[in-house]
């Protein structure tokens, strides 16, 4: 009998379900091909589940997520929900409460950029001729985000005065570094944890713990350490010198951002959030989302890259199920559509491109 994958979908808004649909079409033809089929339901989350439940993370939708084991998450917002007070707002009001109800630690951004994209990069070309392939494992639910005190005071004299705090466990490092010691087995056995030590305690326990974790569990796999300022520069200098990059939650915002524009479009981008509970199936639970946002520009046009939502779903095949071979199926057939020329308008050069369920029919032809 076929295993049974058991997930919850969340579309949300703009460009959301258009593309949803295609990852699932094309997760269920992996499925037939790997011997497994797909159980889930779609719920509502953002701007849709506003309209209709009043509220952007309905109780219906969280319960029903904590029944299953991953999220496949679309993207939540846009202008007609733009008016609503900061907290109220798609984005605030449904993506932090899920990463908060789960304890996402752990996201994983992969920072692809096919050898036939590379005139997409706002890199000069010579700097990767073949190229990217790098990933950026973010710890996300720490450091100066989430630290108390977090206030804005009036002080004796009258100024105003701001804090933030940022702190980190031990335990809280330990278990990003394990991710990216994982990470980096499957790969080219790198990792580049990126830090301030020179200026920031919580920086001096990352590095030490860092340190202690790879040299204790993970000899085989080569670390190095590099500042946060030397590594925001070397990405546009020399991104190919990466292979895996750890670091801590406000850093691995700003650099996973960089990242996502040495490598062209927005629309092939996914990542993978993990959480310290196991799913019903002993991997981590997880939420998968594409990196980039509704697209009001292009929304119900079909006309959105739907890639970035179908290599969330291979990633919540790989970690969520540990279906390494479907979610390597999925990969390579985009890779292929890619290299035979065919485009969405994003990545298209010299053409119109296809729209976005032409895309992919065009990946489940490759699979
Ligand atoms: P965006 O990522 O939606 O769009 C930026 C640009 O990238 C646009 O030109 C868009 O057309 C393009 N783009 C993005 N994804 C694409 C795809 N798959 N295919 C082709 N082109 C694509 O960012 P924005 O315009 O700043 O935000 C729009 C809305 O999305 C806002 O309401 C914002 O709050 C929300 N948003 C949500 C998330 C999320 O749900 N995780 C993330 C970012 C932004």
């Amino acid at each position: 009998m076929d295993d049974i994958l058991n997930f919850s979908v969340l579309p949300g808004d703009g460009i959301g379900p258009e593309v949803m649909n295609v990852a699932l079409s094309i997760l269920k033809i992996v499925g037939r091909e790997n011997g497994f089929a797909l159980e889930y339901k779609t719920n509502d989350v953002g701007g849709i589940a506003i309209d209709n439940q009043g509220k952007a993370l309905p109780d219906a939708t969280l319960n029903d997520c904590r029944q299953r084991d991953a999220i496949l998450f679309g993207s939540v917002g846009g202008p007609k929900w733009e008016s609503l007070p900061p907290k109220e707002q798609p984005e605030r009001a449904a993506l932090l409460p899920l990463r908060k109800a789960f304890n996402l630690y752990a996201n994983i951004r992969p920072g692809c950029l096919f050898p036939e994209l590379v005139d997409l990069s706002p890199l000069k070309t010579q700097t990767i001729p073949d190229g990217l392939d790098i990933v950026c494992i973010r710890e996300l639910t720490g450091g100066i985000y989430f630290g108390q005190p977090k206030e804005t005071t009036t002080l004796e004299d009258g100024d105003t005065q701001a804090v933030d705090t940022m702190v980190y466990r031990k335990s809280e490092i330990e278990r990003i570094a394990k991710i990216a010691s994982i990470t980096a087995e499957t790969r080219s056995k790198k990792v580049c944890s990126v830090d301030k030590a020179n200026v920031l305690e919580t920086s001096i326990l990352w590095r030490n713990t860092v340190t202690e974790y790879f040299q204790q569990n993970a000899p085989g796999i080569e670390l190095s350490h590099m500042y946060v300022d030397n590594a925001a520069m070397q990405l546009v200098r020399d991104p190919s010198q990466f292979d895996v990059i750890l670091t801590e939650n406000m850093f691995g915002d700003i650099l996973s951002d960089e990242m996502a524009v040495i490598c062209g479009s927005l629309g092939m981008l996914s990542s993978a959030s993990l959480g310290t509970r196991a799913n019903s199936l002993g991997q981590p639970f997880g939420l998968y989302e594409p990196a980039g946002g509704t697209a009001p520009d292009i929304a119900g046009k079909n006309l959105a890259n739907p890639c970035a939502q179908i290599l969330s779903a291979a990633l919540m095949l790989r970690y969520s199920f540990g279906l390494e071979d479907a979610a390597k199926s999925i990969e390579n057939a985009i890779k292929q559509t890619i290299a035979d020329g065919l485009r969405t308008c994003d990545i298209a050069t010299g053409n119109p491109g296809i729209g976005t369920s032409e895309m992919g029919q065009e990946i489940a032809k490759r699979l």
